[in-house]
């Protein structure tokens, strides 16, 4: 028997009310902040993630689905900020009033090992906001990640940032970095010591933990918690604080946090749940500023974050079980049919017995399934009225056929 492929899921018809829920949601919020639906393709060139995600990156070193066709190599995409990103160059948005607003939602594909929370398909909705450098853009896309978990019904938040400074600051702190640790890497993984060359602040987000340990040495605190950003970068970090205070949203600055992509500038952060197991993070996101230009557009500031919808599924509320609102007891198609489009026409969700069958087969079958039965037999039909029968209670009522639809109370 050919089953799902390993890391990947059905979504079934029970579950999938939740999703359409998460979509929902996120249509709401964002319209409502004027960021606009953009959908591009599953698959890109693969050089587009190369240069967009990073070849220092695990996601472009070993997570890539990569293939051929027609000479050309193209990959399924990870994420969808490159690929965001590459529609906006293309498409000339530079040269729209900035700044360009844009919001998206499907799968992404990235060959990991599966485990709870962690699939090699699995989907991502986020926002990216192009055109605007100023620390209030970064709390706006930070003030719609928290409305939308909010409207969710998620409010057990924690809001991690930090700021990992411009390219000149930066460029202190990997020096540091790399001096500090010199002396601990051959202790240190083999992913670190892969990054030590490529891009050291990533170091810092290993999760193993010997790795970790190391890091909680004296020294290498130090440098951590030192102040490396210079002072441009620190008073924009500062505005994007004081906004997130004045919007009343609590966060923890956390001076490790500098999240798995090589494009990332001065405001990063992570959102928490502490519903989930280990695979806690449901959102990640920061400040790019220069991808745009990376990817071979214009110079553009660019601020954005993604959110992984299985985790969000797996701490939204589980809807109450979807019970129809009418089951049409009839033994005459005709009429039903009728019938059948006033009750949907009106609103309602309705269904009828295909087969026909005897009456009291379709009475047990409304009784299981909907919270109203209808019933329209010869008599009902005879004198132009309906018997409906609220199933929760058993009563029973026979109105006429202009006034039934007022008489049905979900
Ligand atoms: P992680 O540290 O969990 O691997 P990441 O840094 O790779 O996360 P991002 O690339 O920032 O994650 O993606 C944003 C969000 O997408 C994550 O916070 C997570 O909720 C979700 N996500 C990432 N990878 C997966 C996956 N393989 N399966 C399910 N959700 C995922
Ligand atoms: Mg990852």
């Amino acid at each position: 028997m050919i089953q799902a492929q390993k890391g990947t899921k059905d979504i079934l018809p029970q579950e999938v009310e939740n999703w359409q829920r998460m979509e929902a949601a996120a249509n709401k919020v964002f319209s409502k902040a004027n960021f606009k639906e953009i959908r591009t393709p599953i698959f890109e060139a693969t050089e587009l993630f190369a240069r967009g995600v990073g070849d220092s990156t695990d996601i472009v070193n070993k997570e890539m689905y990569t293939f051929e066709k027609s000479e050309r190599s193209l990959t399924l995409r990870p994420e969808n900020t490159a690929g965001v990103v590459r529609a906006y160059i293309e498409h000339g948005f530079s040269r729209l009033p900035q700044p360009v607003k844009l919001w998206y939602k499907g799968p992404m594909f990235r060959y990991e090992r599966p485990q709870a929370g962690r699939q090699r398909q699995f989907h991502q909705v986020g926002v990216e906001m192009f055109g605007s450098a100023e620390p209030a853009a970064d709390a706006e896309v930070i003030n719609l990640a928290v409305k939308y978990l909010n409207e969710l019904g998620l409010n057990d938040l924690e809001i991690e940032i930090n700021s990992l400074g411009c390219s000149e600051c930066r460029k202190n702190y990997r020096n540091a970095i790399k001096d500090v640790l010199k002396p601990y890497l051959k202790d240190l993984c083999e992913d670190c010591n892969f990054r030590y060359e490529k891009n050291p602040l990533r170091i810092l987000d290993c999760k193993v933990d010997s790795c970790k340990k190391i890091f909680e040495k004296e020294e290498i605190q130090k440098v951590i918690l030192g102040d490396f950003i210079c002072p441009d970068c620190k008073e924009h970090f500062e505005k994007v604080k004081e906004y997130l205070t004045a919007l009343n949203i609590p966060y923890t600055v956390n001076k490790l946090l500098v999240r798995g992509l090589d494009y990332y500038n001065r405001t990063v952060f992570e959102i928490k749940s502490n519903n989930l197991g280990s695979q806690n993070a449901v959102c990640g996101g920061g400040r790019y500023d220069s991808l745009v230009e990376t990817l071979g557009g214009p110079q553009t500031p660019a601020v954005g974050w993604a959110m992984g919808m299985e985790r969000l599924n797996s701490l939204i509320e589980k809807p109450a079980s979807d019970r129809l609102d009418v089951f049409v007891v009839s033994e005459n198609p005709k009429e039903t049919f009728k019938i059948i489009d006033e009750l949907r026409e009106a609103g309602y969700s309705a269904e009828f017995d295909y087969a026909n069958r005897k009456f009291k087969k379709q009475l047990d079958k409304a009784a299981k399934t909907a919270k109203y039965a209808l019933i329209l037999m010869e008599d009902e039909i005879n004198s132009n009225t309906v018997t409906l029968k609220n199933l929760d209670t058993s009563e029973q009522i026979n109105v006429s056929r202009q006034e039934y639809l007022s008489k049905i109370k979900i």
